[in-house]
């Protein structure tokens, strides 16, 4: 039979690494085409053991992007490169790929409308890969009332709020349940990655902000749930690693991949956010209906954790930096995602302005 083509945008990250441990157990998948950003020695690493797989570096050759889709043209694409120019990457990748497996979730927030527009215009198929949005995807039926996804509470649950603002980017990044990116790890501690992942559920699963809740769980065990009108709740569990969502991605609707554990069950405890502990995620009932105010949302964080994990400011400015943006941004609905990107450079703008970090 012949293997499925997959190309994966940020090979060299979490999730691209991790999706590369997958395909070497996976039969039936054939590593054709990988991007990298800065990290050569890996790409090069990642090119020895997938000979036969194209690299592209998106920092060097950005404008060779399109091209390298067109002539590859991978029947799956995994987009795992993070923050607003992961989104613009995985859009432009849509009409060269049958499927998106999508981890980069700013793409949704910043850009859901026109990415789903795109989808639909291409007949793409769109898997998420994240975590808690795999979980709902594989437990979604008829007759939803709510959702709910799960937090771990980040690398800082357990600190006294007085003491937060002490935090340095060592004690951010001991991230307790799941091994991601510097970014994505911040953002849990900061509940921020909640926040978009709210919107990224939102925009898949076409749920009002309303109908989406956010517990902190700590066991990491359950992944998101959906509520039924006739009162049943379905659960998903799996053992906190993202190999088992993003095996699911590749092989939907199969379940082909096989991983030697499950969750060990004992107490599991589900709480309601603070708004002390975790500010930015009240922040985003303020930026929810617009793609433009959530494009702010995102860009000044991305700014603001640069910020924090250089020392040029402490942990709980962050939020404060978020809330500063999306109150000072001057901006009207986006009608392209060209409306998008000058919605991203005006609010990189602002929080460098804010943060004097860049
Ligand atoms: P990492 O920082 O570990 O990796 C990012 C990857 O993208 C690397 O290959 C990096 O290349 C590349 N990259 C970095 N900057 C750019 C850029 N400007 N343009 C193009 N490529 C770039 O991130 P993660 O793997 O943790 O996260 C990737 C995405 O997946 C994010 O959107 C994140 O929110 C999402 N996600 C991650 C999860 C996780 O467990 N890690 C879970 C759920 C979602 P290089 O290293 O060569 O410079
Ligand atoms: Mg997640």
């Amino acid at each position: 039979m012949e293997k499925r083509t997959v190309l994966i945008i940020g090979a060299t990250g979490s999730i691209g690494t991790q999706s590369l441990d997958v395909l070497k157990k996976l039969d039936g998948f054939k590593l054709i085409g990988f991007t990298y950003h800065s990290n050569f020695d890996l790409a090069m690493k990642i090119k020895s053991e997938f000979p036969n797989a194209k690299m592209l570096s998106t920092k060097k050759d950005l404008e060779r992007f399109e091209d390298f889709m067109d002539e590859l043209k991978p029947e799956i694409t995994i987009a795992a490169a993070p923050g607003f120019a992961g989104f613009e990457l995985a859009y432009k990748a849509i009409p060269y790929t049958k499927r998106l497996a999508l981890a980069n979730k700013e793409a949704l927030v910043c850009g859901g409308k026109f990415l789903k527009k795109r989808i639909r215009d291409y007949r793409v198929e769109l898997i998420p890969v994240d975590s808690e949005h795999s979980a709902i995807f594989q437990l979604i039926e008829k007759g939803i009332e709510k959702i709910a996804i799960t937090a771990s509470g980040g690398a800082l649950r357990d600190w006294p709020i007085e003491n937060l603002k002490y935090a340095k980017p060592s004690d951010v990044l001991k991230h307790p349940v799941w091994s991601m990116g510097k970014k994505i790890t911040v953002d849990s501690a900061t509940m921020f990655n909640k926040a978009l992942e709210v919107m990224e559920a939102m925009e898949l699963f076409e749920i009002p902000f309303e109908k989406i809740d956010v517990y902190v769980h700590r066991e990491g065990m359950i992944h998101g749930m959906v509520f039924l009108k006739d009162g049943t709740v379905k659960v998903h569990a799996s053992v906190a690693d993202m190999r088992i969502p993003i095996a699911f991605s590749l092989t939907y609707p199969d379940r082909l991949y096989e991983f030697p554990e499950f969750p060990e069950f004992s107490s599991l405890t589900f709480k309601k956010l603070s708004k002390e502990r975790y500010p930015i995620f009240f922040l985003s009932e303020y930026v929810k209906d617009s793609h433009s105010l959530r494009t702010a949302f995102n860009a000044a964080d991305e700014i603001a954790v640069k910020a924090f994990l250089n020392g040029k400011i402490g942990f709980m400015d962050i939020p404060k930096v978020v809330e500063k943006v999306i109150e000072n941004i001057n901006i009207s609905e986006a009608k392209s995602v060209e409306d998008l990107k000058t919605t991203d450079k005006e609010a990189r703008r602002l929080a460098c302005e804010i943060t004097r970090s860049c």
